[in-house]
């Protein structure tokens, strides 16, 4: 599986080079090896692998999220059925007919056992599991306090750490509050940057699948989007780009976490085992000018962010012209 890693092997590939080492090792040692795992999903359940990914299942058409379970055990009258969409997308519109969505969440694949597979899944992995995992590592939190320390030249922006809204972003929603990047804190006050990027996975057909993902911006420039430092959040399902304002779905459970992280949260470290504080602010969006206007071009009627303010929005695109400039 590092050998796997290592070489960014696919998983057909891994699942060849496994029954082909297995029939080596029958061939070779007969019985010895009758345990050895005989693909890829046997030999992750035996290693202990798994992914920290939660599945919501989101709805083809609004893209509203349910709980995974909440659709693949659905029933009516004691028997298993199909889930449909109940979101209504404007409820309380007077200029608009609300109209429940009641699209299919899923299908029946196996008529016989009645076996419910939902039509699109949404992983979603959580900003706080992984930067936890992070901060265990050694060497990560000298990283994040390089910035601290690095040489800076008047009137030449050389990095993020040279913006103002760097050397001004409060700790706290007043004005004459302390500023919320300071050296004393140059490892427990993260600054996160979110990404969207919309790719074709296959060669041979249209097919687009979204990435959110988070750098910290804390880090060095040459470290700070290796995929290790990536917080990968969600993949957004295809087959084409969500459009405007239902992107908004899959912004929700993010949003969750980072208010959590705007408070603090507490992890062990590996300099501090007792744990220590630490918060996080979301102050950048990079990514291809249409995705940026998907992210935060969503207040509208439609369904607006649940936290997003106008100023947030300002603030925004400053940032990006900034960051363009730099
Ligand atoms: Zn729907």
């Amino acid at each position: 599986m590092n050998f796997r890693t290592r070489f960014n092997i696919t998983e057909t590939a891994t699942e060849a080079l496994i029954k082909f080492m297995k029939l080596v090792l029958c061939e070779v040692a007969g019985k010895d090896f009758d345990d050895f795992p005989g693909s890829l999903y046997l030999a992750r359940k035996k290693l202990g692998l798994s992914d920290q990914f939660h599945s919501f299942v989101p709805c083809p058409k609004c893209h509203k999220l349910y709980q995974n379970q909440e659709v693949t055990n659905f029933q009516q009258e004691g028997n298993p059925t199909i889930m449909n969409c109940q979101h209504i997308e404007f409820p309380n519109s007077s200029l608009r007919r609300s109209r429940l969505c009641n699209t299919p969440l899923s299908q029946i694949i196996s008529a016989k056992r009645t076996i419910i597979r939902p039509n699109l899944i949404y992983p979603f992995s959580g900003i706080n599991q992984q930067l936890a995992s992070m901060f265990l590592r050694p060497g990560f939190e000298a990283s994040l306090r390089h910035w601290a320390n690095r040489a800076s030249y008047d009137n030449i922006m050389t990095d993020i750490y040279d913006g103002s809204v760097w050397k001004s972003f409060k700790e706290a929603d007043d004005e004459g509050s302390e500023n919320f990047f300071q050296n004393e804190v140059a490892d427990s006050h993260l600054e996160l940057i979110l990404n969207l990027d919309w790719f074709q996975p296959y060669d041979s057909t249209i097919y687009s699948i979204g990435v959110i993902y988070a750098a910290i911006c804390n880090l060095p420039r040459d470290i700070r989007f290796k995929r290790e430092n990536l917080l990968t959040l969600g993949i957004l399902p295809g087959p084409s780009e969500v459009s405007l304002h239902k992107i908004n779905h899959y912004l929700a459970p993010i949003i969750d976490e980072l208010k959590s992280l705007w408070d603090g949260m507490t992890y062990r470290t590996y300099e501090c085992q007792e744990g220590r504080k630490i918060r996080a602010a979301l102050i950048l969006i990079l990514c291809d000018i249409p995705a940026v206007r998907k992210i935060c071009g969503h207040v509208s009627s439609l369904v607006a962010c649940h936290i997003c303010e106008k100023r947030g929005i300002m603030r925004i695109g400053s940032i990006i012209s900034l960051e363009w400039m730099t």
